[in-house]
């Protein structure tokens, strides 16, 4: 079968997912998922003019006459509103966060003030209209967009959401995964493997994934053999009651490979298989109804790569992500990068001059090899085109954490 294109295959997977439906969510048990709806501001912020310092609340017109000497009229606190008068020539003692009474337009730190019983002097030098007062509609006017719907709440979103008294907000359902992998030669973690044995560890990598993302909840549907009977009936079961499906291993050529045939089988309709990228060329993906089920060649870089270039941007759309592709970083190459082949390189490397760059990882051996995988940040891609990368070339680098 012919390599379909990166981006063509990117494509296909996108096209053939849709959005989850929206749930309300109370605030505190939102956080992390994608927002469906958008957040105003339902009064100004700050809603009141608001003391940014303890100190004393004057006039900006006394201070500007060179008037250092004032009568306090009284304190207001933070959570209160102040009922009486303040005349021209006096002060107001007030607290950090406490509305400042109309009429009064300038602010000094009890710092820079002395009082003696019911005067105080401000030892102001360079008196401003509005200083160290957070004036009312500031940070933004009544009615304002301050999240749109398609960005995921991340805690200050939270704040700025609580701050506007949204106490249920519209948020993508909790997207359910199910994750198998397969292989006769995969065991267990806890079990010791026979010296041709080797242990399970992409659905570990798999299950971790999804604990770092909020707006998933994860399955793991075991470690199946290379069986075609085993393998149709956890397949058929993880078919059910879930959005997505991700199976690692037996989707290449080899005579154990079953399960793009079993797959068709448990009625999920082929849209993409193989692509021209490395590592990752074998993989698999196709609808059953609204459920989307990657085959991930078992290789356990070509899981991270195919997750991280397929899965995730899959994931993301049926989350209802505004942008739906992770963005990518552009960082020049700190080391040369090589490569022999047409297909689009997906090779993991780490940040380099504190962030400034990119170097692949050095001694990489392919994508069997995890340990030198766990060491990087990311993964750089080295264009179909592209043969040799001097240092310095600017390469998209995509981090995995997204
Ligand atoms: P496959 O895609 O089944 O041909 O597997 C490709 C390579 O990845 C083989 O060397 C497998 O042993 C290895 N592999 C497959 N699945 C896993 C897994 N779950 N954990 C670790 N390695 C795996
Ligand atoms: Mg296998």
């Amino acid at each position: 079968m012919a390599l379909t294109p990166f981006a063509v295959a990117q494509a296909a997977v996108l096209r053939a997912v849709k959005p989850l439906p929206a749930v309300r969510l109370p605030l505190e048990k939102a956080f992390g998922f994608v927002l469906r709806e958008t957040i105003r501001a339902d009064r100004p912020l700050p809603p009141f003019n608001r003391s940014a310092m303890d100190g004393y609340a004057v006039r900006y017109a006394d201070l500007a006459k060179g008037l250092r000497r004032f009568r306090c009229a009284g304190t207001l606190e933070a959570g209160a509103a102040w009922r009486g008068t303040v005349r021209p020539g006096e002060c107001l003692k007030i607290m950090t966060g406490a509305p400042v009474p109309p009429g009064l337009d300038a602010v000094e730190q009890v710092e820079k003030s002395k009082t003696d019983g019911a005067c105080v002097e401000l030892m102001t030098e360079a008196p401003e209209r509005w200083q160290h007062i957070h004036r009312m509609g500031a940070d933004c006017k009544k009615g304002a967009r301050l999240i749109a719907a398609g960005e995921p709440l991340t805690p200050g979103r939270v704040a700025v959401a609580a701050s506007v008294g949204a106490a249920k907000v519209a948020v993508t359902r909790a997207i359910r995964v199910a994750v198998i992998a397969t292989g006769s030669e995969l065991v267990g973690t806890a079990i010791k493997p026979a010296p041709y044995q080797i242990r399970d560890s992409n659905s570990r990598f798999l299950m971790a994934r999804f604990l770092e993302i909020p707006w998933t909840t994860a399955s793991f549907g075991g470690v199946i053999q290379d069986d075609p009977r085993a393998l149709r009936r956890a397949l058929a079961a993880a078919l059910k009651n879930n959005d997505l499906l991700i199976v690692t291993g037996g989707v290449s050529m080899g005579e154990r490979d079953h399960i793009p045939e079993i797959l068709k089988e448990c009625g999920v309709k082929n849209r993409l298989y193989k692509s021209a990228i490395r590592p990752g060329k074998p993989i698999w993906f196709g609808m059953k109804g609204a459920t989307a089920v990657f085959g991930l060649p078992g290789n356990p870089v070509s899981v991270a790569a195919t997750f991280r270039e397929f899965v995730l941007p899959a994931l993301r759309k049926m989350a209802g992500f505004g942008t739906v592709i992770p963005p990518a970083l552009r960082l020049p190459l700190a080391a040369p990068a090589k490569k022999k082949h047409t297909l689009r390189e997906f090779r993991v490397a780490c940040y380099a001059d504190g962030g400034a760059a990119v170097a692949p990882v050095p001694g990489y051996q392919g994508s069997g090899d995890f340990v030198s995988a766990a060491r990087s940040d990311g993964l750089i891609v080295i264009p179909e085109e592209a043969r040799e990368l001097p240092a310095g070339t600017v390469v998209e680098f995509h981090p995995w954490n997204f």
